[in-house]
């Protein structure tokens, strides 16, 4: 029998208009524009996707994708403002200003033996490029919270997967068969992970059994994808989220390799403290529309693992300022096998942690230069982060904050006065201790 699930049946579910929360007032003008006028084409016109699901559980979507049959070629001739992009398989990109609306053609993803969908040796997925149906198109989806139809012809929701009940239940559920959906697309664990994370939902039980089994074909896929999937799991306001679910799946020793390892060794669990304390202090910045850097949040993420690989370097017996160049090198350098980090972001990473050591020095000269350093404010934050792993820093913290606020004339007497003081407390301690000394010599 069919059921709401079954890949090769999907039935349609219609919830009419007084049956779902999808107003059109949620809808950006733009989108609307591009629906009306592909309904008025004579075309199916249907916003879907992330943009469905997002309103469904009252969340304003970032952008919205439009689904049609109409053919990339037939989408171009209705809008004068439409480039159409891919190679393979065309998308058209409808453009408004700084907004795009991207419609795409159903798509089926079945195996007609036509070749053009092509699998690896694991499953995965290399090709999908045929037009299909809108049952195909929904089935293909990742999950069926995101293959959720909004026809613009009655404003009614589509469902051929059972995602509207998911939704309601607040699941991720992957649509078919969990272990042969991962297997073509590993990503898909990260998107089960992060959308959880973002919507507060929870990953349906079959479809999170296979996860930590099959965590290791993350590395499969493409670095430059995965870094660009690390930014949305950490950098949308739900960071510390994501980092529980990642744990708690066992994703987060195939995408973070050294970083995981170094979490479970550091027995005090203040490294942990740290990076939750770092990625809460992310999310908080994301929530008041402050920047937040993917360098700072690489050098936050990695620090467990640069950490740990200094500590090995210095056992060997190197000098600490080499030690701390290898070891950045050395983290930076594996942690790319996995994650594509552009040298943009990884260089100002490293300048972060070897910037750590350099808080210590309070000469006048070594003071101003650091904070005129480019890197300073981050590298500040990142050492005042430090304290919620240990307060060994307490003093250094409160000096640079100090410093910043103070006039260059103000501090550099105050770093001279300091100097003084300490010339003279440097000389007596020796004094004591020669005197400490010489009475056991003298008796
Ligand atoms: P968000 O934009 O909030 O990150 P989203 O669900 O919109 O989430 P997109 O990457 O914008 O994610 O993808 C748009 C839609 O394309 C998804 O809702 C889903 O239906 C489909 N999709 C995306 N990635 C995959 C995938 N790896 N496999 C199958 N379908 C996918
Ligand atoms: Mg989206």
């Amino acid at each position: 029998m069919p059921t709401d699930n079954d890949p090769a049946h999907p039935m349609l579910r219609l919830i009419p208009r007084d049956g779902h929360n999808v107003s059109r007032k949620d809808i950006s003008s733009s989108a609307l524009r591009v629906l009306y006028r592909l309904r008025d084409g004579g075309f199916g016109a249907y916003l879907v996707g992330g943009a469905v699901r997002d309103i469904l559980v009252g969340g304003h979507p970032k952008d919205f994708d439009v689904a049609t049959d109409a053919t990339p070629e037939q989408v171009k001739q209705l809008f004068r403002n439409c480039r159409l992009i891919g190679r393979r398989f065309r998308l058209a990109h409808v453009v408004f200003g700084r907004e795009i609306i991207e419609v795409a053609t159903f798509r089926a993803n079945v195996d007609d033996g036509s070749g053009d969908r092509e699998l690896h040796e694991g499953g995965r997925l290399l090709r999908d490029n045929v037009y299909g149906t809108i049952e195909e198109d929904a089935i293909r989806r990742d999950f069926t919270a995101n293959a959720l139809y909004y026809a613009i012809e009655d404003f009614s929701v589509r469902d051929y997967t059972g995602g509207f009940e998911d939704v309601q239940n607040r699941l991720m559920r992957l649509i078919g068969d969990p272990e042969t959906r991962y297997r073509e697309d590993p990503v898909r664990m990260l998107r089960a992970v992060r959308l959880a994370a973002k919507l507060d939902f929870e990953i349906e039980a079959a479809t999170a059994a296979p996860i930590p089994q099959l965590a290791p074909l993350l590395s499969e896929a493409a670095p430059a994808r995965l870094f660009e999937e690390c930014l949305k799991l950490f950098l949308s306001g739900h960071a510390v989220e994501s980092f529980l679910r990642l744990e708690r799946h066992g994703l987060l020793q195939t995408l973070l390799p050294e970083s995981a390892a170094a979490l479970k060794s550091n027995r005090s669990g203040a490294l942990r403290r740290m990076l939750i304390e770092g990625l809460r202090g992310t999310d908080h910045r994301v929530a008041n529309d402050e920047p937040v850097s993917p360098a700072f949040l690489f050098a936050l993420l990695l620090w467990p693992a640069y950490c740990r690989a200094l500590m090995a370097l210095q056992a060997q017996g190197m000098h600490t300022v080499e030690a701390q160049r290898r070891a950045a090198d050395r983290v930076t350098l594996h942690q790319l096998g996995t994650v594509a980090l552009p040298r943009r972001f990884s260089l100002p990473m490293q300048e972060i942690w070897l910037l750590q050591s350099r808080f210590s020095q309070r000469q006048r000269k070594r003071v101003f230069r650091l904070l005129a350093h480019p890197r300073f404010r981050a590298a500040f934050d990142f050492l005042a982060l430090r304290l919620s792993a240990s307060d060994e820093h307490a003093d250094d913290v409160e000096f640079w904050r100090e410093a910043q606020t103070q006039p260059g004339d103000a501090l550099a007497a105050q770093l001279d006065a300091q100097a003084q003081d300490d010339v003279e407390s440097d000389a007596a301690p020796r004094k004591r201790r020669r005197r400490r000394r010489n009475p056991a010599a003298a008796e």
